[in-house]
C-alpha cells in the first residue's frame, strides 16, 4: 500500500478526504511554517496526515482525531504500513470530548469533521495555540451553500455552523483571517498574540 493506493482505496469507498488542490495550498504553509506539533480533527484514513508529514520529511508530529473507529483502525494499520507509527498519532473518539483533554500547544490545527461543531473546535484550538499558530477549516464555503441565501438545504445546522465560525475568526482581533476559495473553501487564520 502506498499513499496513492490510500488515496485511491478512500475515494472508492466514497470517503471524503482533503482534495488535491487544498492539499497543494496547505502544502506551501507547512513548507513556510515548518510546524513541529499539528493537530488534525477528522482523520478519516490517515491520507491527510499522512501526506503532511511526507511534505514535512515526517520531520513533524501529529495528533489526529476520529470518531468512526473503523476509518480510525484503518488509519493506525495504514500509518504502520507507511513507517509513521512514531510519528503520527491516532486518538479515537469525538473531538468535542478529547480537545478539552489536551492542554498542549500546537503550531498547526487542520479542523476537517463535523462541520457543525467548528465554532466549538475553533475555541479548543484557540487554547492550544501560541502566537504565531495557523489555524485552518477545510469545507468552510460547504459547496458555495455558506455564502448563497439558499437556506432550504438540509445541511442547514451544518451551514449555519460555518457561518458562525467566519464570523467568529473575523471578529477575533487576535486572529488574521483568509478565506481562500479553493477545494471546497479553506479558512486560514493566524494567531497574532
Ligand atoms: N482529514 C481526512 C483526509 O483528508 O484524509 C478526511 C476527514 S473526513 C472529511 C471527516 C472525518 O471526521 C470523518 O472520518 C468523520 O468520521 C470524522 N468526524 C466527524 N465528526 C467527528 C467528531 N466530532 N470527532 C472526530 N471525528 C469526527
Amino acid at each position: 500500500m502506498n499513499i496513492e493506493e490510500i488515496k485511491e482505496k478512500a475515494l472508492s469507498e466514497r470517503i471524503p478526504i482533503i482534495m488535491d488542490d487544498t492539499l497543494e495550498v496547505i502544502k506551501k504553509i507547512l513548507l513556510e511554517e515548518k510546524p513541529k506539533k499539528i493537530l488534525e480533527l477528522g482523520t478519516a484514513t490517515g491520507y491527510s496526515s499522512i501526506c503532511f508529514s511526507n511534505i514535512l520529511n515526517n520531520n513533524v508530529y501529529i495528533d489526529t482525531i476520529e470518531l468512526d473507529s473503523n476509518r480510525a483502525n484503518e488509519a493506525i494499520s495504514n500509518i504502520k504500513l507507511m513507517g509513521l507509527e512514531n510519528n503520527i498519532n491516532v486518538i479515537i473518539g469525538n473531538a468535542v470530548d478529547i480537545l478539552p483533554t489536551l492542554n498542549e500547544k500546537y503550531d498547526i490545527f487542520f479542523i476537517d469533521a463535523a462541520k457543525s461543531k467548528y465554532p466549538i473546535f475553533l475555541k479548543e484550538a484557540l487554547r492550544l495555540s501560541h502566537k504565531g499558530s495557523v489555524i485552518l477549516a477545510d469545507n468552510i464555503l460547504y459547496k458555495g451553500y455558506v455564502m448563497s441565501d439558499y437556506n432550504k438545504h438540509k445541511q442547514r445546522t451544518a451551514v449555519t455552523h460555518l457561518r458562525e465560525y467566519i464570523k467568529d475568526v473575523n471578529e477575533n482581533k487576535t486572529l488574521q483571517t483568509e478565506i481562500l476559495e479553493i477545494g471546497d473553501g479553506l479558512a486560514v487564520s493566524r494567531v497574532l498574540e
